[in-house]
């Protein structure tokens, strides 16, 4: 049996994704959340190429595989700075 590596956690950063303030997938700003790429289940780290912020629909959507995790992780790796960090 292999050991799982311990994830990454980080609920400072997870604040600061939801405060992009807009979902990074369709732009709406209702009913956002946190959602990690690859899953909290699966390992997934709090970091900022795994966390996205997404209104409620696509987070459904997210889960549901209707939208794909490579695609996700385009839309992350091709934003700026649009929170804070300190
Ligand atoms: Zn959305
Ligand atoms: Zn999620």
């Amino acid at each position: 049996m292999i050991p799982k590596t311990p994830r990454i956690k980080n609920p400072k950063l997870i604040k600061q994704i939801r405060s992009i303030g807009y979902c990074e997938y369709c732009s709406s700003r209702f009913a956002l959340q946190v959602h990690h790429i690859k899953t909290r289940g699966a390992g997934g780290n709090d970091t900022e190429d795994n966390l996205i912020c997404l209104c409620y629909l696509c987070h459904g959507w997210a889960h549901d595989g209707l939208i794909r995790k490579e695609e996700l992780r385009e839309i992350v790796n091709k934003r700026g700075r649009d929170y804070n960090v300190d």
